[in-house]
């Protein structure tokens, strides 16, 4: 992961630094219980920020309503019509987390210097987003808003994310520790995530992909303000699971290696059988079953694991993602 701290000043050679044109992008799935405060709370930092030089007057509040069911996008509504600083989306349906948070992205791409995505529970802390802006100021693309410590969890949710970012670690897929779905991306890193046409979206495996000079923002994650949590169990295993899936073909080589581990064994397990055989401890038949059950179990699985890793490859191929971007293009300012 290209982690480089971003000293260096966004700031086109010769010309005078503007600010930055900031997005905010909150999914809401059913959010009507805490959407009053987080829109206040989103729109007094909006307005601190351009008072204080850190965001540009077109920077917007882009709210997602995700197919909610309350009274979310009648609120979002009556927020746009009396503030311009608010934007909304709707959804035709309820598509998931991810999903709205790409459509929120999506439609930011088309009028943001850099967009900053976070929950609309306030869980995020809203005072990180100075940071975020100040590090996209600096020049970095995309900025990770990392999790202090969890101490606001229940002991399950602790262990069993942190367990989850280890396993994805071992898995060879590159993730940011502690890091979910608060962060800032800039525009041409937006505009790279485009290209990553998967529908099966995991988009803290995808963003790393991109590349680009990135850095973290720590900060303590609050409780839900209010409402109760969109993801039960059962979501957050399947998105787990989705996450795996998405991003490594490990599971299909673990299968191959427990094969010929097993295949292996049956040798040793032969050898047995064959003393006892030749020792007169076995039962007759006994040998012959017990190391053909060795044999071709292992052999079963070897060929699975074989058949994984070609269709592991057609699952790459399908998913056909960008090869390459292009971080910088040397040219003449007049071309
Ligand atoms: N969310 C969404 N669509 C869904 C589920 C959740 O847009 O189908 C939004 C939700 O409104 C919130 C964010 O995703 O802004 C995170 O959800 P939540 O806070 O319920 O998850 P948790 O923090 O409990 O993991
Ligand atoms: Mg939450």
């Amino acid at each position: 992961m290209n982690i480089s701290g971003c000293g260096r000043l966004r700031a086109k050679p010769g010309k005078e630094f503007t600010m930055p044109v900031v997005y905010l992008v909150i999914p809401c799935y059913n959010e009507e219980a805490v959407l009053p405060e987080t829109n206040r709370r989103l729109t007094e930092k909006m307005r601190t920020m351009m008072q204080t030089g850190l965001a540009d007057e077109k920077s917007r509040i882009l709210y997602v309503d995700d197919g909610s069911r309350d009274k979310t996008w009648q609120l979002i509504e009556e927020y746009h019509r009396a503030d311009s600083l608010v934007r909304g989306v709707k959804l035709a349906h309820n598509r998931g987390h991810q999903n709205a948070l790409l459509a929120g992205l999506t439609t930011a791409s088309a009028d943001c210097d850099c967009a900053i995505s976070l929950d609309a529970d306030l869980q995020d802390d809203v005072d990180a987003i100075d940071q975020f802006v100040q590090k996209f100021v600096e020049g970095c693309d995309v900025v990770y808003g990392v999790r202090n410590k969890r101490d606001t969890d229940t002991f399950f949710k602790r262990t069993t994310a942190e367990g989850f970012y280890k396993f994805m670690k071992f898995l060879g897929v590159d993730i940011v520790f502690n890091h979910a779905d608060y962060r800032l991306m800039s525009r041409r890193a937006l505009e790279g995530l485009l290209e990553y046409r998967e529908v099966n979206l995991f988009l803290r495996g995808i963003v790393p992909l991109i590349g680009y000079r990135s850095d973290y923002v720590y900060y303590d994650r609050h409780e839900r303000f209010a409402g109760e949590s969109k993801y039960p169990l059962k979501k957050m295993l399947a998105f787990a699971l989705e996450g795996i899936t998405s991003f490594s073909v490990k599971p299909l080589k673990l299968i191959s290696n427990l094969g010929l581990l097993l295949s292996l064994l049956s040798v040793l397990g032969l050898i047995y059988a064959l003393i006892s055989y030749f020792t007169h401890n076995a039962v007759a038949g006994w040998t012959a079953i017990v190391s053909s059950i060795w044999l071709l179990g292992g052999i079963q699985l070897l060929c699975v694991g074989m058949v994984g890793t070609y269709v592991g490859k057609i699952y790459s191929e399908v998913k056909s993602r960008p090869r390459f971007r292009i971080e910088t293009n040397l040219k003449d300012e007049e071309d």
